[in-house]
C-alpha cells in the first residue's frame, strides 16, 4: 500500500516520467476512464510486474462518447478510485481536467482507417478518433515504457496498436486478458447501469460466447456457430449489434476455408438501454 502522488497538468506529468527514467526506471502506463474495478486492476499488476513505477491516468474522454452516449452518465468516484490505486502501488495518478487535455480552441484530431472502420468504428462514428486522440495526447504527457490495455476492448488494441505503428511512437503496446466476475460477465464500468434482472440476462452473454468456442473446437460451420450465439442472445432479448467471428488482426469475416487462421467471436449488445462489449479468442485449427 503506498500513497499515489496526483497530478492534474500535463507538464508536471511528463517531467516526473522524463526525470526517473533518467534514473534508469521502466515506467508502465494504465489509462482508464475511472469507475475502476478488478479489470482495471489487472492491468495495473501486470504493469507493476514489468516496470519499475505505475501511472495511471483517471479521465473520461468527452471525444470518443457520441453525442447520444452516456458521457454525462458515466460513472465517477475519485475517491473509491485513488484508494483502488493505493492498494495496488501506482506512484502516479494523472487526473487532468477537460481544458487540460482539450484546451480551448482545440482543433487537432488523430483519424485512423483500417482496424478503425468496422464494428465500433461504424456503429460509433468518430469513437476511434476520439480514443486515438486522447491515447495520443496522454502517451505525450505519460511518455512511459510501456502501455496496457484491455482486451475487452480488442478493436480499441488494434487501433491503438496502429496508431502506434504509423506515428513511430516510442512505446511498447501489451494486451492483458479480460477479466470477469464471478457469473462470467466480463467487468465493465457501464455494468452498474445493469439493473439486477438485467444482470441475471446479461450473463448469457459469455455463456453464449464459451458455447461458440465449443463448437468451433468441435467444428461446426461458422454460420451456424454465430446463429447459436444470436438465437441465445436474442431468446433473453438482448438486442445485437453484431456477433460475428472475424480475424483476430484484420477484423475480416472468416470464411470455411481459412479456419486456420486466429479469430476472435466479437460481440456488441444491448441490455436493455445498456451496450456492452465482450469476445472470446477462438484456437487457429490447423
Ligand atoms: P476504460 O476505463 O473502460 O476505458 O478501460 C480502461 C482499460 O481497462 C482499457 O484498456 C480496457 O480494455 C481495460 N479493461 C476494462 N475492463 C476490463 C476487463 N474486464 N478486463 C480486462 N481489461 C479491462
Amino acid at each position: 500500500m503506498s500513497t499515489p502522488l496526483v497530478i492534474r497538468d500535463r507538464n508536471t506529468m511528463r517531467n516526473l516520467i522524463l526525470t526517473n527514467q533518467t534514473m534508469g526506471r521502466r515506467i508502465g502506463f494504465v489509462p482508464t476512464m475511472g469507475s475502476l474495478h478488478a479489470g482495471h486492476t489487472s492491468l495495473v499488476d501486470r504493469a507493476m510486474a514489468e516496470c519499475d513505477d505505475v501511472v495511471t491516468s483517471i479521465f473520461v474522454n468527452p471525444s470518443q462518447f457520441g453525442p447520444q452516449e452516456d458521457f454525462e452518465r458515466y460513472p465517477r468516484d475519485f475517491d473509491a478510485d485513488f484508494n483502488l490505486l493505493a492498494q495496488h502501488d501506482v506512484r502516479w495518478i494523472f487526473a487532468p481536467d477537460v481544458h487540460e487535455m482539450y484546451p480551448p480552441g482545440d482543433s487537432t484530431r488523430i483519424e485512423i482507417s483500417g482496424p478503425a472502420e468496422p464494428y465500433e468504428g461504424q456503429l460509433r462514428p468518430g469513437h476511434f478518433s476520439g480514443v486515438a486522440t486522447i491515447v495520443f495526447r496522454l502517451l505525450q504527457s505519460t511518455p512511459a515504457n510501456t502501455v496496457y490495455f484491455g482486451a475487452k476492448d480488442w478493436q480499441q488494441v488494434l487501433v491503438v496498436r496502429q496508431m502506434v505503428r504509423d506515428l513511430g511512437l516510442d512505446v511498447e503496446v501489451m494486451t492483458c486478458p479480460i477479466v470477469r466476475d464471478k457469473d462470467g460477465l466480463a467487468l465493465s464500468s457501464r455494468n452498474a447501469y445493469l439493473s439486477e434482472s438485467e444482470r441475471t440476462r446479461a450473463q448469457t452473454i459469455y455463456a453464449a460466447l464459451q458455447q461458440a468456442e465449443e463448437n468451433w473446437c468441435r467444428g461446426l460451420a461458422i454460420d451456424k456457430i454465430e446463429l447459436k450465439v444470436r438465437d441465445m442472445l436474442s431468446a433473453r432479448e438482448i438486442r445485437i449489434d453484431y456477433a460475428d467471428i472475424v480475424h483476430d488482426e484484420s477484423l475480416r469475416k472468416i470464411s470455411e476455408v481459412s479456419r486456420n487462421t486466429p479469430a476472435i467471436f466479437l460481440i456488441a449488445c444491448h441490455v436493455g438501454s445498456t451496450r456492452l462489449i465482450d469476445n472470446i479468442l477462438l484456437p487457429s485449427q490447423t
